[in-house]
């Protein structure tokens, strides 16, 4: 009989504990979940699910207005009804939370419902209960950061943005990277006066600079007010219960909503680790070694909470790689190289490995295939989106060191090149890729001519 309550303890029923808990119950282990809040953490109650759901939402209205060139009349005074997608997306999300709930129970997860906090280093209290356990995995994830300033007391943040009130006719979206991106294609979709304010002079800072440029010009044609070299300096509530935002520059603006996506800080406070001698970085993120064990034995960390790439699929893949190092002894198995992602504006982004500055950066003789062309389905319906696909190329072995798309289902057809570079492609086995026609995705086995070397 073992000396303690469980086998495992984990703090934080998100991505990477659910995916943690139920691997290790799997195996054998006995094992304990604490959750606070909602189980499936942030990406299914605030995040990835509701944001992609909402991405959906925001985009009939211009296939309404598409569909009319191919001849189907009557659609374009369709009125968007906020309660509707609002009450919707909470049920969606509240059934996920009963799957979850029920993945867990099902792998004989003894789920505790509550705010744990670490007393020990096997120990862990929720309430006035104490648990022990071999092994304690924080997975608490990340929550939105807002700098202080006057008036920050007025806005919201992504973790208030599905369940408001009433639909924001005006909104000011505060951030240059996915969030900020991402919503606000979401509103102006969705038929709001959309703002974004970002700091620097273009945003989307680290993906490579043509997608950045096109992926502004595309926001442009579609409504967003892009504010650069912009910084909020206080809002203020009106009356009537707007909110006018005065920036550093002097302008003003009046809204009715102010969206903050300016970064997530982990959620480590109040957990006691300190006082167990955890070793935090300067940003309160958990500094972990290889196999995710932090600076004390028994206490592990993994997802948001550790500063990696704050992705779903990175919490998850971390997880099964530290399951799978409990059971076999051998050194998690991690490759945190060529992690494909998407960003959700309208039309998606969709990357992998460097960019074209970094691709440069290294040294390597760099080969640019590029293709910039109007989708087919607007070729009939006449909107002027286009689409931009980029292929960066090690010219000293041919390898693909970089892919990237901003257009309809990038992240889609992302994946599958991902796939490819991971298996190590030149550039030649894309050129011996017969094409699926008709596709935007072909365009990445067709680039032919280089447009520099
Ligand atoms: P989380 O999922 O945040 O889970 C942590 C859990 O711990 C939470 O449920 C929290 O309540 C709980 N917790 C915290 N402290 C305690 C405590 N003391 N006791 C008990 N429980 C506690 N990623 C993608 O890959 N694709 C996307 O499209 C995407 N979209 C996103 C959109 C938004 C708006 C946001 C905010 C994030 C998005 N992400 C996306 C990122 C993704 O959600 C995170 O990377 C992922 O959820 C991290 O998983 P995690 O397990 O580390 O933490
Ligand atoms: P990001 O780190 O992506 O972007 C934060 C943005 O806020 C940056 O543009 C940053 O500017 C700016 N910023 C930071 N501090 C301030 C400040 N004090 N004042 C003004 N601007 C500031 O964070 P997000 O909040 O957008 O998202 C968090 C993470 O969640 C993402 O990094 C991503 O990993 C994940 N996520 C993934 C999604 C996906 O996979 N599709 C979707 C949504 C989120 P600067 O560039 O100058 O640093």
């Amino acid at each position: 009989m073992s000396e303690f309550d469980f086998d495992l303890f984990v703090i934080g029923a998100g991505s990477g504990g659910v995916r943690a808990a139920r691997m290790a119950a799997a195996a054998g282990m006995r094992v304990a979940v604490a959750e606070d809040r909602y189980m499936g953490g942030t990406c299914v109650n605030v995040g990835c699910v509701p944001k992609k759901l909402f991405v959906y939402a925001s985009s009939y209205g211009e296939a309404f207005e598409d569909a009319q060139a191919y001849g189907w009349a009557g659609q374009t005074d369709a009125e968007f009804v906020w309660p509707t997608l609002r009450d919707n997306n909470a049920r969606e999300v509240s059934r996920l939370n009963g799957i979850y709930r029920n993945l867990l129970g099902n792998t004989g997860v003894q789920i505790i419902d509550g705010r744990a906090r670490l007393t020990g280093r096997q120990q862990v209290s929720v309430g006035d209960v104490t648990y022990t356990a071999e092994r304690i995995l924080v997975a608490t994830g990340g929550w939105p950061f807002v700098p202080d300033f006057p008036g920050s007391e007025h806005v919201i943040t992504s973790n208030e943005v599905f369940s408001l009130e009433a639909f924001p006719k005006r909104v000011l979206v505060v951030g240059g990277g996915y969030i900020a991106v991402e919503f606000a294609g979401i509103f102006a979709g969705l038929g709001a006066e959309a703002h974004l304010s970002y700091r620097r002079e273009l945003f989307l800072r680290g993906f490579d600079n043509d997608i950045r440029r096109f992926v502004r010009d595309e926001m442009g044609k579609k409504k967003v007010n892009l504010h650069f070299n912009h910084e909020v300096k206080s809002i203020e509530k009106q009356a009537g219960g707007a909110l006018k935002v005065q920036a550093a520059d002097g302008s003003e603006l009046e809204v009715d909503a102010v969206l903050y996506a300016t970064g997530r800080k982990p959620n480590t406070q109040g957990l006691g680790l300190e006082k167990l001698g955890v070793v935090l970085h300067k940003d309160g993120t958990i500094g972990v070694d290889d196999n995710f064990r932090s600076s004390v034995t028994s206490i592990f960390a993994l997802g948001d909470v550790t500063g990696g790439p704050e992705l779903t699929p990175v919490a998850l893949a971390e997880a099964m790689a530290l399951v799978k190092h409990w059971q076999t002894g051998k050194t998690a198995e991690i490759d945190y190289n060529n992690i494909p992602t998407a960003v959700f504006c309208q039309p998606n982004i969709g990357t992998v490995g460097l960019t074209e500055e970094e691709a440069r950066q290294s040294g390597v003789p760099v080969i640019i295939y590029k293709s910039d062309f109007r989708a087919m389905r607007h070729s009939v319906s006449g909107r002027d989106e286009r689409t931009l696909m980029k292929l960066i190329v090690d010219g000293s072995n041919d390898k693909v060191i970089g892919a990237h798309m901003v257009g309809p289902d990038a992240g889609e057809i992302i994946q599958g090149i991902a796939v490819a570079m991971k298996a190590g492609a030149t550039k030649a086995v894309f050129d011996q890729t017969i094409g699926i026609h008709p596709t935007a995705a072909e365009e990445f086995v067709t680039m032919r001519t280089p447009v520099s070397k």
